[in-house]
């Protein structure tokens, strides 16, 4: 049995992008599938990927942070298995020949199902000084649980629970997240045999202060995963509650300042400062003592209970009740007539095509997600001798050149006399879709303006979206799961993860 598998890269153009790809271009056995670089820079030209031995595809996201990123490769690929790497690693010579095996076991012995895969990881510090704080930082991703770097995931289990959770804004905890909601403490994922290399990527004096905006994620991690998070995802719990004391120390200081109690502002000041001083000593203490670094560490160490605390109480303030990722469909279904174009009854002629407003602006929004777009549509028209194939042909072919393209036009033809199971609201187009894509019904949505459009959802086991018109009868509209005024609304709400 072959493995098939696609590597995504999430990127942000970053020089050492081009290092890996030239190690992807020199592996010792060729990579069946091109290779998926998602370009995350919210502007700029497009990367040049140049002159390589491989293939790449080149996704833009238009900036969104390393989970939506993920998200919009993985949602490209279509083979069974997913290969992330981080832009910043360097596979050995035979990683790719490595990862087929790592995989291959996983398929061919499969005592237990076993989601993941995760590669080995060496940071390179230098060995005649101790290393710097970030390097030190770095370094610990050598030991890390479940991340992103190089890892390996069942595409459909991902698929499975709507990706990555976008929430999570940075790259920090939303490779733990993930792993832990397929499974990663029941041992669903493994680490495999191959390899890659970190190296230290510069730095500047400030990385460490940014690195308190993690907090503001751990409490994203609490209010999914519930207390105990940290153990199951193997995380350290940082300094945490020693920040909280000294920002309080720091508080209370100032306050006490302001209201002219100086004894108190003494002491809040003292307490300050003994936590202060207690966090650069640690930190200059495990490193090379340089000028430079110890004036690094003291600056930094000044500002970071404090940013700590602020990023601690912006993440209560926007997760702290956050509802489980249910992320958005995979396959997106659409009726044609009254949802995508005007409703001319029995239309044979592409001149009388008439999208409804925002509809293509509303699709490009789906497509740039790497949502998978279908035509699900009656024409009983033809079945009745009104209309030719043909000339519904030219209509569609009309309706893709004006909305763009679809994966594809599903049609019953037949009329309601012919009573086939293909005529919505019969179930056998929409399993159809499902079944060419390989998409669960769970992960797949019907849109559509009639209550045949929502019944036929039900019947396939899909979520329906009801779009009422004029023409929509009162009936199906109470009956219907789910409505919106219009296809952008629909579409607003799927990406919000409401559909
Ligand atoms: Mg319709
Ligand atoms: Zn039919």
């Amino acid at each position: 049995m072959t493995i098939e598998t696609t590597i995504v890269i999430p990127t942000l153009g970053r020089p050492s992008l081009w290092v890996l790809l030239d190690a992807l271009a020199s592996q010792t056995v060729p990579l069946h599938h091109p290779v998926i670089v998602v370009d995350d820079r919210p502007d700029g030209d497009d990367l040049a990927v140049g002159d390589l031995p491989i293939d790449v595809e080149v996704v833009r996201t238009g900036g969104g942070g390393p989970a939506r990123a993920r998200n919009i490769g993985w949602r490209h690929t279509r083979t069974p298995w997913v290969s992330f790497l981080d832009d910043d690693v360097v596979p050995d010579v035979s990683w790719y020949r490595d990862l087929i095996a790592d995989l291959r076991l996983l398929e061919d012995y499969p005592e237990q199902e076993i989601f993941g895969s995760q590669g080995r990881l060496t940071v390179p510090l230098p060995d005649d000084r101790r290393p710097t704080d970030w390097e030190r930082g770095t370094a610990s991703l050598e030991t890390s649980a479940w991340i992103t770097a190089d890892m390996s995931y069942r595409r459909d289990r991902i698929a499975a629970v709507g990706g990555f959770d976008e929430r999570f804004r940075r790259a920090f905890r939303e490779d733990a997240d993930l792993a832990l909601r397929l499974g990663a403490d029941r041992g669903r994922i493994v680490t495999g045999s191959r390899h890659v290399t970190h190296p230290v990527r510069p730095s500047d004096d400030w990385a460490s202060l940014r690195a308190q905006a993690g907090n503001a994620d751990d409490i994203l991690m609490r209010a999914i995963h519930g207390p105990g998070w940290h153990e199951r995802a193997k995380a350290s719990e940082g300094r945490r509650k020693a920040h909280l004391a000294t920002t309080a120390s720091g508080a209370l200081a100032v306050a006490s300042l302001l209201s002219g109690r100086r004894r108190l502002a003494t002491a809040g000041a003292l307490g300050w400062l003994a936590g202060t001083v207690e966090l650069a000593r640690h930190r200059i203490a495990s490193g090379p003592r340089t000028a430079d670094e110890i004036r690094r560490m003291l600056l930094t160490s000044a500002a970071i209970p404090a940013a700590a605390t602020w990023h601690l109480l912006r993440g209560i303030g926007r997760h702290h009740d956050a509802p489980p990722w249910r992320g958005i469909p995979e396959l997106v279904l659409l009726d044609r007539d009254g949802t995508l174009i005007e409703d001319v009854p029995y239309n044979g002629d592409p001149a009388l095509v008439r999208p409804l407003p925002g509809v293509r602006e509303a699709l490009d929004r789906l497509r740039a997600e790497g949502v998978r777009l279908m035509i699900v549509t009656n024409q009983s028209a033809i079945g009745r001798g009104v209309i030719s194939e043909q000339q519904a042909d030219a209509v569609d072919d009309r309706v893709i050149e004006l909305l763009g393209p679809f994966e594809a036009v599903l049609r019953c033809p037949h009329s309601p006399d012919d009573r086939c199971e293909c005529r919505k609201p019969g179930p056998d187009l929409i399993k159809q879709a499902l079944a060419s894509t390989g998409v669960h019904p769970d992960r797949a949505v019907m849109v559509g303006d009639i209550g045949s459009d929502v019944d036929a959802a039900k019947h396939a086991g899909v979520s329906g979206i009801l779009i009422p018109t004029l023409q929509t009868r009162r009936e199906e509209v109470d009956a219907a799961p789910r409505t919106c005024a219009g296809l952008v609304q629909a579409v607003d709400q799927m990406l919000g993860g409401v559909w």
